[in-house]
C-alpha cells in the first residue's frame, strides 16, 4: 500500500482539547434540563429517557435521519410532549442554563496553540466531537476552552450528522463532507472505544494519553500516543 500524507486532523473535544469532569457535568446538565421539563415529565425518570434517546441516536444507522431527527422522534413521544412546543424552551436552556456548566471544565492553554499551529502548517481541521449534542452546546464548550470555532472547517453536531461515535459510519461521513479519503486523516482523541475506532475505516490515530478512557479495558494500538505537547511537536515538524 502506498503511504498517503496526513492532510486532515480530526480533534475530539472532551478530555482531548478541554478537560471535563464528566460525571458532575452530566448530572447537573440533566438536572437543569429535567427542571425545564418538570411540568410534563417527572425529573426522576427524565434522565433515564434522555439516556435512552441518546442511545437511540448512537445505534441508529439510518443515513436519511440526522441524529437530531432520531432523538426528537424517540424522546418526545416517550415523555408525552410535542416537540414544537419545546423547541424555544430548549434554545433558552442552551442560552441561559448550559453556560453554568463551565465550572466543570478546565481549559488547556496548549489546545488552541495545537489547533492554530495545525492550521498554520496547512492541515485541514475538524472538530470531531461525538454529535449527540446541539451545535450550541459544542460552541459553548469550545469557548470555555479558548478555542475559536473558526479554526475548524467542520464541527460535528447532532443537527447535521447522521451517525455517532463509535460507529465507523461517523468517520466515513466526515470524509464525505470533507471530500477526503480516510488515509489522509488523523483522529486525535482520548477515548479507546470512540476515537481509536477511526482506524477501522483507514484513518491514523493519535491517542492523547492524559485522561485515557477505555470502558472495556481493551487492548489497543494507536499509530501515535502522547501528550498535546508531543502532538504539537509532530505538527511543527510535519511528522504525521
Ligand atoms: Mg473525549
Amino acid at each position: 500500500m502506498i503511504a498517503v500524507d496526513v492532510r486532515v486532523l480530526l480533534f475530539d473535544l472532551d478530555d482531548t482539547l478541554i478537560e471535563v469532569e464528566m460525571e458532575p457535568f452530566l448530572r447537573e446538565y440533566f438536572g437543569m434540563l429535567a427542571a425545564r421539563f418538570a411540568r410534563v415529565c417527572d425529573p426522576a425518570v427524565f434522565a433515564r429517557r434522555l439516556l435512552e434517546s441518546t442511545e437511540a441516536m448512537v445505534v441508529s444507522l439510518d443515513g436519511t435521519k440526522t441524529n437530531r431527527d432520531v432523538f426528537v422522534e424517540d424522546f418526545f413521544p416517550k415523555i408525552g410532549a410535542n416537540p414544537s412546543d419545546w423547541l424555544s424552551e430548549i434554545d433558552e436552556f442552551y442560552r441561559s442554563d448550559f453556560p453554568k456548566l463551565r465550572k466543570f471544565c478546565t481549559p488547556d492553554p496548549l489546545a488552541p496553540v495545537v489547533v492554530q499551529s495545525a492550521v498554520r502548517e496547512g492541515y485541514r481541521t475538524v472538530l470531531a466531537t461525538n454529535p449527540v449534542y446541539p451545535r450550541a452546546a459544542v460552541l459553548h464548550r469550545l469557548a470555555w476552552g479558548g478555542l475559536d470555532p473558526g479554526l475548524f472547517e467542520l464541527i460535528t453536531s447532532y443537527e447535521t450528522m447522521h451517525y455517532c461515535k463509535p460507529r465507523p459510519e461517523y468517520y466515513r461521513e466526515i470524509c464525505s463532507v470533507m471530500s477526503c479519503s480516510p488515509g489522509e486523516c488523523l483522529m486525535v482523541g482520548n477515548d479507546v472505544d470512540e476515537d481509536l475506532v477511526a482506524a477501522d475505516v483507514g484513518m491514523k490515530t493519535f491517542l492523547v494519553n492524559r485522561k485515557v478512557r477505555n470502558r472495556g479495558s481493551r487492548r489497543y494500538t494507536a499509530h501515535y500516543e502522547g501528550s498535546l505537547e508531543d502532538l504539537l511537536a509532530k505538527i511543527e515538524r510535519r511528522e504525521l
